[in-house]
């Protein structure tokens, strides 16, 4: 049977959106070469922040905002469907900045204050009262109290039993290969088992995006960029608030378990986990909460992001090609950004007007 729709890659990307149009009785094939929700999906941290710091005219100021709006009911949705409790709460963060440069810190409020985020400032008691495990040399950070944080091995466990309920054909061990066209449209996928006809094709590969870009004439850039994560764990929880300085974070589970994040490393498609990278993860979570030098190691990982030259995810329709379509390249970003990337992906096939204006994502030939 002929697909109207087939999706490469069953990340966060591909699940979501293969949700949203099997939501609106759309026949959808999902392939996946390995397992679906495994890779960057399965090891990322689950971060969901209350804004995009900065600039507000920034293209993803209007998508974060959008995906906001849109995790509380998606969570609820997919509990009421499938049983499953994702982890979404509004657990809150707090920002360190830098401790050898305070400039940061105050240049870290601003941003979150240009975005509108709300962002409160806590002084050297104020933190002893808000987490008192916090590393008392720490005399100033900055609080977020609407940052949430969602269990991503669950968040894609309901994402998987929604997609099956709602009759997403999901293949997995499928590996695409090429395209194969109508004359000069795109009909369908090459596999490593078969050949599969569908009026429509994304792209939600994630960091192997690219060749497969390539292999449809469009030569955008993702590159995989590796995240290694420690996973702790501690009788129960040592603290409440996602704790965040640079690209680097500790995020406390309701079990007492804590995720250690994160390196960014450019190696390739190598997801082992160094002693170097493990090291300096597991020193920065002792600076800045001693305790856990007691805790419990539980186990590490790494994934893979994947990574455009200006850090932003290409969605929507390629130049020239009326029936394909990519969704991918969403960086430290595709956890939070996926709720708004699968509606909006939805409802550009279905030949809707977005929820928000991606045209700024527009993938180019030009790159
Ligand atoms: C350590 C780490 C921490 C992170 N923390 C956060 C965070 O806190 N918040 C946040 O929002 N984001 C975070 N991210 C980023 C986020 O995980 C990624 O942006 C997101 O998972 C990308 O989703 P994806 O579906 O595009 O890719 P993936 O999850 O990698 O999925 C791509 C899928 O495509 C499949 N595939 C590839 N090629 C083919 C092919 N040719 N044929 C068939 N299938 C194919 C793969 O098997 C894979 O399952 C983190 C990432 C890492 C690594």
């Amino acid at each position: 049977m002929n697909s109207d729709v087939v999706i490469v890659g069953g990340g966060v990307i591909g699940l979501t959106t293969a949700y949203e149009l099997a939501g609106r009785d759309v026949r959808v094939t999902l392939l996946d070469q390995g397992q679906p929700g495994r890779e960057a999906s399965w090891a990322g941290a689950g971060i969901l922040p209350p804004a995009k710091p900065g600039d507000p005219a920034h293209p993803l100021t209007a998508m974060c905002r959008a995906t906001n709006e849109l995790w509380p009911d998606l969570s609820a949705n997919l509990r009421e469907m499938t049983g499953i409790d994702n982890g979404f709460r509004r657990c809150g963060g707090l920002g360190i900045g830098s401790h050898s440069n305070p400039k940061v810190l105050r240049e870290e409020i601003v941003a979150w204050q240009q975005a509108g985020a709300v962002v409160e400032t806590l002084s050297a008691s104020d933190i002893a009262a808000c987490e008192s495990v916090i590393n008392p040399n720490i005399s100033e950070l900055y609080r977020l109290p609407e940052l949430a944080q969602v269990r991503n091995p669950w968040h894609l466990k309901a994402l998987l039993s929604a997609c099956h309920q709602r009759g997403v054909d999901i293949r997995t061990g499928v590996c695409v290969t090429s395209f194969h066209r109508n004359g000069r449209t795109i009909a369908g996928v090459n596999t490593t088992h078969e050949r599969l006809n569908a009026g429509t094709v994304v792209i939600a590969a994630g960091a192997w995006s690219q060749e497969l870009l390539a292999s449809a004439g469009c030569p955008l850039q993702i590159e995989p960029m590796r995240g290694q994560i420690v996973l702790l764990a501690c009788p129960q929880r040592p603290f409440r608030h996602v704790i965040e300085c640079g690209p680097r974070y500790l995020v406390p589970r309701d079990d007492g378990r804590v995720l250690i994040g994160s390196t960014e490393e450019s190696v390739g498609f190598n997801k082992q986990n160094t002693a170097e990278g493990l090291r300096g993860l597991l020193s920065f979570a002792e600076e800045l909460v001693p305790s856990l030098r007691d805790a419990l190691f539980e186990r590490a990982w790494a994934g893979l992001r994947p990574r455009t030259v200006n850090g932003m995810p290409y969605i929507g329709r390629l130049p020239g090609q009326e029936s394909l379509f990519v969704a991918a390249g969403h960086f430290r970003a595709g956890l939070h950004l996926s709720p708004v990337t699968g509606r909006v992906v939805s409802q550009l096939i279905m030949g809707e007007p977005p929820i928000v204006d991606v045209s700024a994502l527009a993938p180019s030939t030009g790159g």
